[in-house]
């Protein structure tokens, strides 16, 4: 995209972070665009997930990398821009036009995305390469690999983001892969133990997390007038935390049985 055009491109901006320190490598400036087509049921944002939100605000890509300027003495070497979301992907235009005034600059960029609008999406899927070309990270959710659990924990399938998770690494793009651990949810022995043996037939996996579920996006619900779906849910055990870590590593569920037998 010409520099020129890039910095006029818009897009509908819910908040921003200063200093985020969980969106990337290093310090980051976090862009959090509005609108999502999940519905996870511990959404920790769901006000963005609307298209339209009077209260979020329409921003060029120049006028929201003045303002992440403002901390570029913060990021040190490894820091940059992450935009998340919502779905940043469904402001593709947006994110593409600002990645590439980070790119002119030598800023890192991420993205952190659930990869729903992928091959869901026309239009996202048609413009993907012209985003990833000016992408450094993909931050990854892989919310359950069983395709039933998936639907139901966030009302949408899955097998088109997994789809998209190779489509990353057959393009060699460098990835973290995160997994939000909730008990009943997305904490089952037999899925984590697939879902590891997933990731580590990708490429260019830097990293493979495991997040513990927590409540404190529950008020927004509330806020909403919304019924919050995980009332009672309370954050896994420290023990669960590191079965799933443990279970991510083993090669088939056969020898976990048999393991434990
Ligand atoms: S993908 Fe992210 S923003 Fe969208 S519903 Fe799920 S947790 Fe919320």
């Amino acid at each position: 995209m010409d520099i020129e055009v890039a910095k006029k491109v818009t897009g509908l901006i819910n908040a921003t972070e200063s200093f985020g320190a969980v969106d990337g490598p290093g310090v980051r400036f976090v862009v959090f665009v509005q609108g999502c087509r999940m519905r996870c049921k511990y959404c920790h944002n769901p006000d963005t997930w609307a298209m339209k939100n009077d209260k979020a605000e329409t921003r060029t890509a120049a006028d929201v990398l003045e303002e992440a300027r403002r901390y570029q003495g913060f990021w040190g070497s490894e820091g940059g821009i992450t935009v998340s979301g919502g779905e940043a992907l469904l402001q593709i235009d947006f994110v593409t036009a600002l990645f590439t005034l980070c790119h002119d600059l030598g800023i890192h960029t991420t993205l952190d995305t659930a990869g729903q609008p992928y091959k869901t999406d026309p239009y996202v899927t048609e413009h993907i390469d012209e985003l990833l070309a000016v992408t450094d990270l993909v931050l990854l959710d892989i919310k359950e690999i069983n395709p039933e659990r998936h639907k139901e924990l966030t009302a949408n399938k899955n097998d088109n983001i997994l789809e998209f998770a190779q489509y990353l690494s057959d393009k060699g793009i460098a990835m973290w892969i995160r997994h939000v651990l909730v008990p009943g949810e997305s904490d089952f022995d037999e899925d984590l133990i697939e879902l590891g043996k997933f990731v580590k037939t990708l490429k260019n996996v830097l990293k493979f997390e495991i997040l513990p579920y927590h409540t404190m996006g529950e008020f927004k619900w509330r806020e909403l007038g919304w019924k919050y779906q995980l009332a009672g849910v309370k954050p896994p055990t420290s023990v669960r935390v590191r079965n799933a870590k443990v279970l991510m590593e083993t090669e088939s569920y056969q020898d976990y049985l048999e393991r434990i037998r």
